[in-house]
């Protein structure tokens, strides 16, 4: 169990990525508390910057068993249904029991978007990178399709396209022969949004999954962070994920 809260600062990132101005209002859950932080839209001029660390707090005691609305929105979202077999998936959910005391957990898993990324580490075109605010992306344009990426991923997060797309979200360029994995919704954050799946389970009222930028010590996901008991899955592998769980 980790219960640091990392405030090192990412590598700097192989492209800049185009950005937006506005910053959206940040939604309340509670007086003084928001759901996400605000003002970090960022103009599009500017590139991503290594002061912020995306990540997630996700809270399996209010993550509801049988609940798929977190799926259901980064399908929508990001222009896959799921109902093929052959379909992307980006976040899926998983039932896990404790067999020293039988209790149950439901949580979605993503790309972790790891600080120090196996997958960046195998790409041989350079296709596979992380951004210096510690999203994890895929550039399609050089992507090759040879899927090392995905067999480097400890969590099999990543999904090859295997088919033509249509009817596609312009934000979210996908193209088949690529591999893809969660983007944190970078095109909404890079808006002073947050990600789909979190805006989804607060609207369905579980307020589970929590983003933020976890080097603000005045973030709440930073506060939480440093004050909680927080698991990074598979800690032992030493690649300081943005993904944090809480109740596990
Ligand atoms: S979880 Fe997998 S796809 Fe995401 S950054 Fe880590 S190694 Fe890469
Ligand atoms: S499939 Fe694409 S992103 Fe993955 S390792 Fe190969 S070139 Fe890189």
């Amino acid at each position: 169990m980790d219960k640091t809260n990392d405030d090192k600062p990412s590598d700097g990132s192989r492209r800049q990525f185009i950005g937006y101005g506005a910053a959206m209002a940040g939604l309340a859950i509670a007086p003084g508390v928001t759901l996400f932080d605000l003002a970090h839209g960022r103009a599009p001029e500017e590139a991503a910057s290594n002061k912020v660390r995306w990540g997630m707090l996700i809270d399996t005691g209010k993550c509801a068993s049988g609940c798929n609305d977190c799926v259901s929105a980064c399908g929508k979202e990001n222009g896959f249904s799921g109902s093929r077999e052959t379909d992307s998936q980006w976040i899926r959910k998983v039932e896990i029991k404790d067999l020293r005391n039988g209790q149950s957990h439901s949580l979605p898993m993503m790309c972790q978007h790891c600080e120090h990324p196996p997958c960046v580490d195998v790409c041989p075109t350079g296709a596979s990178f992380k951004r210096a605010d510690g999203i994890v992306l895929v550039d399609r344009h050089i992507c090759i399709g040879c899927r090392y990426c995905m067999m480097a991923c400890p969590y099999k997060a990543r999904s090859f396209v295997h088919e033509e797309l249509h009817d596609q979200n312009p934000d979210v360029p996908r193209g088949k022969g690529c591999v893809e994995s969660c983007t944190l919704c970078v095109h909404r954050v890079d808006k002073g949004g947050q990600p789909a799946c979190a805006e989804a389970c607060s609207e369905a009222g579980h307020n589970a999954i929590l983003f933020g930028d976890l080097n603000d010590q005045n973030s709440e996901i930073s506060k939480r962070v440093t004050k909680l008991a927080t698991t990074q899955v598979r800690a032992d592998l030493g690649l300081n994920v943005g993904i944090r769980y809480q109740g596990i």
